[in-house]
């Protein structure tokens, strides 16, 4: 059978100054080693053989129907402007529309050298490849908005980071790759025409009802603060919040040095690069306002006299803090079986975070113990606990089944970071077998799979990962 990809590719019509067309740099040796059929199925792509989809995923092969280019864009990186970014190791085949109807990007990561690459080597090792496999198809199973992988594909040769690692392509699917950098780099430019044809653009693709910039920086706003809140609820720290990597569609876009959290602490860091700790776990949601800040002042740009959008602008931008925190206690009253709004709420959640930080709780295992009733057993001091748990089912009181609604909020599985690292270590020995099981349990993240019940325990002191690397 031939691989068919139905593309049906529209950032491409646009204007040369938004991308450089070339295609992927050809591979070695390239071998598939995962493949996401129902992903494929949901895009309406047929497969073909291993070797013939191992030459498209390395990118040996351009697949009929695509027009790959790399994207421009710039960004903000750990708060300072980098005037050129771009795709400096991807290459974007292309889009196609789902069974479902939705619009996505087909992109190669990892692919080699493009106009935008620097100083860099245009490649990914495998053991981010991986990672970013995993991670976000566990995302999606969390139904947090994300990217998705298509494919993974080793190259056969040998990336020189650290020391020589083993090669890989990640096929990355997303709504699009629109960034708060794409509009930047035109804003930055002060290519006023190129950023009106972009709004247009990102505002019929994302947001069709919305209305010119202003409609599109609120559109954003408001999918960017349920993120931040999806995000929070499950103990997920981006790592690089770079606005350079913040979607307009409002995925979660680029799994560089990110991890869920272990034990609960809101300072907790992972990334060894983020030494100010600009994007810890609790900073996230005023990291959020800032980028939006950017994207507000990149958009302001367009208009004959920016001036006269500075005033809305700030105002659609100051109202980001309290969307995020609506969509927070949504997320966080669930997760303690409360559907109903009451005064109070706000409190009776943030005394649990502050006795889990203080009693070093692991943060998913003890929501979801709540539902189980065995959560005190998670703390160091019981007590304390059993004090909160009053006023706790005192509120209870009245909802019609908040075990659900737990287990509902309340992931048994996530991707830990001592299990990535140990999938990553087997897969570049050769080994698999940890790389599927991690996205045959965390397709089901929900649900009781005791017989897995290895994946769910917190890692030992031994096996906790201080750092995660961002030499991608
Ligand atoms: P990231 O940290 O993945 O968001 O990447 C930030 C920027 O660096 C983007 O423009 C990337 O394309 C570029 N970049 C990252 N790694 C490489 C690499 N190995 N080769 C070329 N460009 C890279
Ligand atoms: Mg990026």
């Amino acid at each position: 059978m031939t691989l068919r990809i139905p593309f049906d590719n529209t950032y491409a019509a646009l204007p040369g100054q938004f991308h450089s067309k070339l295609p992927p740099q050809a591979v070695k040796a390239p071998r598939l080693v995962a493949f996401n059929e129902d992903l494929a199925r949901t895009l309406g792509i047929t497969p073909g053989d291993s070797a013939e989809m191992a030459e498209m995923f390395g990118g040996n092969r351009v697949p009929d129907g695509a027009d790959p280019l790399a994207q421009l864009y710039s960004g903000h990186q750990f708060g300072t402007y980098n005037p050129q970014l771009g795709d400096g190791r991807a290459i974007l085949l292309g889009e196609t529309v789902g069974t479902d109807g939705k619009r996505r990007d087909i992109q190669l990561k990892g692919s080699g050298r493009t106009p935008y690459s620097r100083g860099g080597d245009g490649r990914a090792w495998l053991g981010p490849v991986l990672r970013e496999y995993v991670v976000s198809e566990a995302m999606h199973a969390l139904g947090i908005p994300t990217t998705r992988a298509l494919a993974a594909a080793e190259t056969g040769e040998t990336v020189w980071r650290e020391g020589g690692l083993p090669g890989a392509v990640l096929t990355r699917v997303a709504a699009s790759h629109l960034r708060v950098g794409t509009f930047q780099v035109f804003a930055a430019r002060g290519d006023k025409a190129s950023l009106r044809q972009l709004t247009d653009y990102a505002v019929a693709r994302h947001y069709p009802g919305a209305e010119g910039p202003m409609g599109l920086l609120s559109a954003v706003r408001d999918a960017q603060a349920e993120l931040i809140a999806a995000w929070m609820a499950v103990g997920f720290i981006h790592g690089v919040m770079n606005t350079d990597n913040f979607s307009i569609s409002g995925e979660t876009i680029d799994y560089g040095p990110c991890a869920f959290m272990d034990v609960y602490h809101p300072h907790t860091v992972f990334s060894s690069i983020d030494r100010g700790r600009r994007y810890a776990y609790a900073n996230q949601p005023s990291i959020a306002v800032w980028n939006l800040a950017q994207l507000a002042t990149a958009l302001i740009q367009q208009l004959d006299d920016p001036q006269d959008g500075v005033a809305q602008a700030t105002e659609i931008v100051h109202a980001m803090p309290d969307r995020t925190e609506a969509a927070w206690l949504a997320r966080f009253r669930a997760k303690l079986g409360i559907t109903s709004a009451r005064e109070g709420d706000l409190e009776l959640v943030t005394a649990l975070l502050q006795l889990m930080a203080e009693n070093q709780c692991d943060f998913t295992n003890t929501f979801r113990a709540l539902a189980e009733g065995t959560a005190r057993d998670q703390f160091t001091g019981p007590a304390a606990f059993d004090a909160w748990a009053e006023g706790w089912q005192a509120r209870l009181e009245g909802e019609p089944d908040p075990q659900a609604v737990m287990r509902r909020a309340n992931p048994a599985f996530i991707p830990r970071n001592h299990r990535i690292e140990d999938m990553i270590a087997g897969a570049v020995a050769g080994d698999y077998t940890l790389f599927h099981r991690l996205n045959d349990v965390l397709a089901r993240p929900y649900d009781d799979q005791p017989e897995h019940a290895d994946l769910q325990r917190a890692p030992l002191p031994e096996e906790v990962v201080q750092a995660t690397f961002c030499g991608t």
